[in-house]
């Protein structure tokens, strides 16, 4: 195991990728290790912004089809570039709302309780807001969210195991809602063997994105995934706020969504403007009212970078950066009582690592005070997520050398151990 500086300054001279840094704002004299939170914005968004605002300057209202990029057909275009980050077709794709509203438009389209299969079949460890989603989807039918939701378990509070989640497919389940990648472990779940396992149980299965869309490639319409939905502001690098996208299985097109507006119409018919709803044969007729316009600007740019970067080379580079961060954490901070809670076979991991530490709150404040940005995550976790597009191998040398020294030194106990508003 080699853990030296020279060794990773030998893997960035050999990165195939080295090159896309400079093309982001990396901010000056920082280690930035959270963009699984917020992706840092590229030189190429920043343009796209640039020209979205000055299209409206220019066109006024005639910008919706004569801008450079025509603002009616915008969410579409877009949503057909997430196409080789997620294994889809161009049809099933579409770029709106958010990742919760994305959310409610799936479950409120595709949870149909019927006879016995009245359940919801989540998991204890997903993100919270993914959770209120489902509670208030299943009062919205006037089910009980105590007894209508069932959140597969785990056992070690970090992770979950493929079996328990297939055998809490049972013939109550109407539908499954999992994340791919897991927010705090950064476990990456077996997508392909669970999807295998619903749709052999006659069971509609959509996953959360969020985690893993474009730090991981994955293939839904091979897998028969029935749906997903993910946010554009992480891995993606789309800024605060970025319209989410989503993905229906093609065997579902051609229905009205379960929350319909104008904009789920079908274009060439939308301003016939009439009372009932022609929907669009894409799942574009999964959108609701007028795009984010401004919100969608910086996708242009940043999906431009993935496409030339290709999803296959950047989680290639993203493993090898984890897999050297976990060597450096075993050799330089075996004494401080860190756990890696991520799982350390590559195909369980995913794009970031988590570490608990009894102070970790403590210690994400030390390291941001020397430059390090790390998040902590209630309640003792630390994540780091080294992105392939814009870090360094020697920034995660730098980086654990830097907690080796603010644990020696005991820097973070001049921080109070709780976290801050935003953490
Ligand atoms: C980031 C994230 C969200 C955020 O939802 P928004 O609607 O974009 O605020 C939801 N679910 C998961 C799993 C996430 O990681």
């Amino acid at each position: 195991m080699n853990v030296s500086r020279e060794f990773a300054i030998s893997l960035d001279n050999q990165d195939p990728l080295k090159h896309f840094r400079e093309e982001f704002y990396v901010p000056d004299n920082q280690i930035y290790f959270d963009g699984n939170s917020l992706g840092l914005l590229s030189k190429r968004s920043e343009k796209a912004v640039h020209t979205l605002l000055e299209s409206w300057k220019k066109y006024a209202i005639d910008g919706w089809t004569s801008a450079e990029y025509p603002w009616f057909y915008l969410s579409e275009e877009i949503g057909r570039q997430f196409a080789p980050l997620v294994g889809a077709k161009p049809n099933e794709l579409i770029n709106t709302g958010s990742t919760t509203t994305n959310l409610h438009q799936l479950v409120a389209s595709f949870y149909k309780p019927q006879g016995k299969r009245t359940k919801i079949l989540a998991d204890e460890l997903n993100f919270p807001s993914d959770i209120y989603a489902l509670r208030s989807q299943l009062q919205l039918k006037g089910l009980s969210p105590d007894e209508h939701l069932i959140q597969v378990k785990s056992s070690d509070g970090h992770t979950l195991k493929t079996e328990d989640i297939i055998n809490a497919m049972t013939d109550e389940i109407a539908l499954i809602v999992l994340p791919s990648v897991l927010y705090r472990s950064g476990q990456l779940l077996e997508l392909d063997t669970i999807t295998k396992a619903a749709n052999e149980r006659g069971i509609v299965i959509g996953f959360d994105l969020c985690h893993s869309i474009g730090s991981i490639p994955h293939e839904l319409s091979h897998w028969g995934v029935d749906f997903a939905f993910w946010c554009t502001y992480k891995h993606l690098n789309g800024g605060p706020g970025s319209v989410a996208g989503l993905y229906v299985n093609e065997k579902h097109l051609g229905r009205e969504p379960g929350l319909a507006g104008w904009f789920s119409s079908h274009k060439a018919k939308q301003f016939d403007l009439e009372n009932i709803l022609p929907p669009a044969l894409t799942a574009g007729a999964y959108q609701i009212g007028t795009p984010h316009v401004l919100s969608l600007a910086p996708l242009i740019g940043s999906l431009e970078i993935f496409s030339e970067a290709g999803i296959h080379a950047i989680r290639e580079k993203s493993l090898r950066m984890t897999d050297f961060l976990i060597d450096l954490i075993e050799v330089e901070l075996e004494d401080f009582q860190f756990q890696i809670a991520s799982p350390i076979a590559h195909h369980a991991r995913g794009g970031h690592l988590y570490l608990t530490h009894e102070y970790a709150a403590s210690i994400c404040k030390a390291l941001k005070t020397e430059g390090v940005i790390p998040d902590f995550r209630s309640p003792n976790g630390i994540r780091l997520a080294p992105v392939a597009l814009y870090n360094t191998y020697e920034e995660i040398y730098r980086a654990v050398h830097i907690i080796k020294r603010i644990m020696i030194e005991e820097h973070y106990k001049k921080f109070q151990n709780k976290r801050g508003v935003i953490a």
